[in-house]
């Protein structure tokens, strides 16, 4: 397989962008990542003109593929036609938060804003803003984006920033327990509890592996945070409009956050980032309340068409059920190939979700630790580039999950699972 061109704009990227790419991950494969030409269906076509079926799809918002249906991609024109923004308030921001609020119970207002990090950060601060505490606890080996309260690691009694450029008196502020533990959320609350602002989870970690809860979890976190009188935030910007359908993942759980952060599909595959949740809180927002926040691009008119046509296609097609249908081929298919190849290795997943993790501790990883154990260096010199010799592009590191598409077809799991036979 050529890739000249692709290695000739790694170069020339090099010399003018930071390690060659403007979202870290997207190097994170030796010894250089394929520059995409453009994307068709589920498939991607690279710089030098190879194909690859796509399981990454732009790390999560492609619900639909590349090639939108036509009536998506002709609202989505149509927008930027009429010149891409204003500065002013447009109807179709109203009607995406009218589209959300209907279908997501737990969230009677939100606003937009334009990453999934913007989101986690705006929700961080209105929970501080709305209890007045300080403290918020996340889970180890969870994923909010690349913001100073959330790149924390260690543990409640000795958090640390996982960045340089973070001063450890911000660290200080972020409680890092493990997934799954309700002895260890309990012990935090006992020693922290009147200062803890909210607890923010992922419903499934998405960005370590893919960990599913417990039983029961989801209940114990909402039960003792309403106890302590904290909130529970639930960070759906993987999950959300993909996980349990329009409903999301809280849906799929039944349960009932205070704020919700949202990202990807919402965007339509445009920079897109949300909170939303109960009205009493969300109206703590500037300009409704003293929580400031605010954005030039953000509730973008082309992104909102995008976000919309998308969600209102999914919600007259039937999306949801193609995509967890070929979901459900893929682990299975993959839970056979590694049972007869790999069976130290486990296929993790729901819905169009999968991953298959490099590590197994006699079952499905329960927490990080358990992922952390996996064999990343293996994974990715190895298995990673053997995939993209069989022209199957996965997700450039071991514990980020891949996506199926709308646009993915039984032929692209088939020759997917050829793949792994032959990678593994
Ligand atoms: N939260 C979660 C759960 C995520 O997976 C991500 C990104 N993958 C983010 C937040 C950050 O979103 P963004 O990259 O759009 O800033």
């Amino acid at each position: 397989m050529k890739h000249d061109r692709s290695r000739t704009l790694y170069d020339r990227a090099l010399s003018v962008m930071p390690g060659g790419v403007n979202s870290a991950v997207r190097a994170a494969v030796e010894p250089y990542p394929f520059f995409v030409r453009k994307g068709d269906g589920g498939h991607v076509i690279d710089a030098d003109d190879n194909r690859y079926v796509d399981w990454v799809m732009g790390l999560g918002p492609l619900l639909l593929g590349h090639d939108m249906p036509e009536e998506v991609r002709a609202a989505i024109q149509r927008k930027a036609s009429e010149g891409p923004m204003y500065g002013a308030p447009t109807a179709v921001e109203v009607d995406l938060a009218e589209f959300v609020t209907r279908h997501v119970p737990s969230v009677e207002q939100i606003r937009f804003v334009n990453s999934g990090t913007e989101a986690t950060v705006s929700a961080v601060r209105l929970a501080r803003g709305h209890t007045g505490r300080n403290k918020i606890v996340v889970m180890q080996g969870g994923y909010h984006g690349a913001q100073e309260s959330t790149l924390v690691e260690g543990d409640a009694d000795h958090p640390r920033p996982s960045s340089a450029g973070i001063p450890q008196s911000f660290a200080e502020h972020t409680l890092p327990v493990p997934f799954n533990d309700e002895a260890a959320m309990r012990d935090v609350f006992e020693t922290h509890g009147e200062d803890i602002a909210a607890v923010l989870t992922e419903p499934i970690l998405g960005n370590y592996g893919i960990v599913h809860p417990r039983e029961g979890y989801h209940e114990f976190l909402r039960e003792l945070t309403e106890e302590h009188g904290a909130l529970l935030i639930f960070d759906e910007v993987i999950t959300g409009f993909r996980v349990g359908g329009l409903g999301c993942a809280q849906g799929r759980f039944d349960i009932t956050p205070d704020l919700t952060t949202f990202g990807k599909i919402v965007g339509g595959g445009f920079p897109v980032g949300a909170v939303g949740g109960r009205a009493e809180i969300m109206e703590d927002l500037a300009p409704a309340g003293d929580v400031f926040q605010a954005g030039t691009f953000s509730g973008h008119p082309v992104t909102m068409a995008a976000g919309l046509e998308t969600l209102k296609y999914a919600a007259e097609h039937d999306v949801y059920d193609h995509v967890d249908d070929l979901g459900e081929r893929l682990r299975s298919g993959l839970a056979d190939i590694v049972a007869d190849q790999a069976p130290e290795y486990t296929v993790a997943g729901t819905a169009s979700m999968f991953k298959v993790i490099f590590t197994r501790n006699g079952a499905e990883p329960t927490c990080a630790a358990d992922v952390k154990r996996a064999e990343t260096d293996r994974w990715r010199r190895i298995f990673w580039e053997s995939m993209l010799e069989e022209n199957v592009f996965l997700s450039q590191n071991q514990f980020e999950c891949q996506f199926v598409s709308a646009a993915h077809t039984e032929d692209d799991v088939e020759r997917t699972l050829e793949a792994y036979k032959e990678a593994l």
